[in-house]
């Protein structure tokens, strides 16, 4: 298959989410981008990472409140603990049954995204 701009792009885009383990956003994202190929617009780049999201390449990771949703390249299950101090994301493991935290109520869970707040290891003081 020849490699039109738009593959280019979204390959460009693609690894370079896989490169930064910091959970960035769209604009992050684009900066880092940007850096590799200074003509390729923002508009590209967070069409790219929809795309990317919708196509299981990559997870989006919402955020709560008015935040930028993040990228993550790690597929493999867990959630995402956000400090409140520095803003930093980290990985986190559970052993929760999610299917059991809707037990009592009549809703159908089809997914379930986990966001803790707190103090990452570098602001506990
Ligand atoms: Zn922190
Ligand atoms: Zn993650």
């Amino acid at each position: 298959m020849k490699a039109t701009r738009n593959t280019v792009q979204r390959e460009l885009i693609l690894n370079t989410v896989r490169s930064m383990t910091s959970h960035p956003s769209a604009e992050e994202v684009y900066d880092s981008v940007a850096i590799k190929d200074c003509h390729i617009s923002k508009g590209t780049v967070y069409r790219n990472l929809a795309l990317l999201s919708d196509m299981g390449e990559i997870r989006k990771i919402p955020m709560p409140g008015t935040s930028p949703d993040r990228y993550d390249f790690n597929l493999s299950p867990h959630y995402h603990a956000i400090c409140r101090k520095c803003g930093k994301i980290v990985d986190v493991y559970t052993d929760l049954d999610e299917k059991n935290i809707l037990l009592y109520s009549n809703f159908k869970v089809e997914n379930v995204d986990i966001v803790v707040s707190g103090l990452c290891e570098d602001c506990i003081e």
